[in-house]
């Protein structure tokens, strides 16, 4: 027999017949989360860019974008499986009550318990995802920021709230065009230059927005004021 932990925490085991067996979900069906770090501050990008929300940064991603600037956050194992219980409470104590998923990728998770929870205790519910696994959980807002190596599904396309696409080169904006055509007509359209060369692209992006006026520029405004 084989076994093994894929990265959503399930143990799997292959028997020695060729049987494949789910053993066992660590993480509780979703009662138990890997927790990277949790915190309240603005958020910084796309439509709700300037609210305040309480963040919670889930550990685990298999997307893998080069200029990813949270890679810390992409190995699970390095993060304890926290109740998403101690979750809620935390973000009760902070008067927003809106709370924003992130990661990672925190549809590697299932989600309905969290988000449950946070409603029934009045809390918002957002989550910024790649849209690559299949979407768990209830949300008042889908911020979806596609990447191209590992697409979006339908069914998170169909349902996003909001689309931001981050723009490296002039080839994104190809794929950003491409996603927007799938959105619902009520989705806000972003394009956000990648932080490393957005003062390059800066001419041409903007140019491009003047041209399309269907999108709009989403900036990493927490950079700028020095919040996390
Ligand atoms: S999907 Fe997000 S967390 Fe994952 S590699 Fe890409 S930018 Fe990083």
């Amino acid at each position: 027999m084989i076994f093994f932990r894929n990265i959503a925490g399930v143990f799997i085991v292959i028997s020695d017949i060729g049987k494949v067996y789910v053993m066992m979900d660590s993480f509780d069906n979703g009662r138990l989360l890997p927790l990277m770090e949790e915190f309240y501050t603005l958020q910084g990008e796309g439509f709700n860019m300037g609210c305040a929300a309480y963040f919670i940064r889930i550990g685990g991603c298999d997307v893998g974008c080069r200029w990813c600037d949270s890679k810390l956050s992409w190995n699970a194992d390095l993060y304890p499986p926290t109740p998403a219980d101690t979750i809620v409470n935390n973000a009760l104590k902070y008067p927003a009550k809106t709370v924003v998923v992130t990661g990672g990728e925190p549809l590697l998770y299932p989600l309905d318990y969290l988000t449950d929870e946070l409603h029934r205790c009045g809390v918002k519910t957002m989550i910024e995802t790649s849209g690559s696994h299949h979407l768990t959980g209830t949300w008042d807002w889908i911020c979806l920021s596609p990447k191209r190596n590992m697409p979006p599904l339908d069914e998170v396309l169909m349902k996003a709230n909001e689309l931001k696409v981050i723009i490296e080169n002039e080839d994104d904006l190809t794929w950003a065009e491409d996603n927007a055509r799938v959105v619902s007509q009520n989705c806000r359209l972003f394009l956000q230059p990648e932080w490393s060369v957005s003062q390059n692209i800066m001419p041409w992006l903007t140019e491009y927005v003047m041209q399309n006026p269907k999108w709009r520029i989403s900036l990493q405004a927490h950079k700028y004021m020095c919040i996390p």
